[in-house]
């Protein structure tokens, strides 16, 4: 595993549209193995990292990306939906889950 991007295979990003992405996507590229992942940001200074995954091996595909653009280091967490499926968000404090579940809740 490499451990600047905590992934194996440098090219298994992008996973969706992975030509547009490479195209027209802001990219972070690791500097131990090359992987590039998308690091590109929407309105509200969201992006791709920040959403939840639907397994472990994806959230930590983008793990490196959070922690370069929060500029901390990040932690993958396991939610259940209301359907009872896993979910994995990253986030970067204690704090960001809890604000994260009372949101949830409301
Ligand atoms: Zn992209
Ligand atoms: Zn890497």
């Amino acid at each position: 595993m490499c451990p600047e991007c905590y992934s194996s295979y440098k090219r298994i990003t992008p996973l969706r549209n992975p030509e547009e992405c490479l195209a027209q996507h802001r990219q972070y590229m690791c500097s131990t193995c090359g992987r590039f992942i998308c690091v590109s940001t929407e309105k509200h200074g969201k992006f791709r990292a920040l959403f939840p995954f639907q397994s472990l091996e994806k959230a930590k595909l983008y793990l490196r990306s959070a922690e370069v653009l929060l500029k901390k280091p990040c932690g993958i967490y396991e939610f259940e939906n209301t359907q009872g499926r896993s979910q994995f968000k990253i986030f970067s404090s204690e704090t960001d889950v809890e604000l994260y579940l009372k949101k949830k809740q409301e």
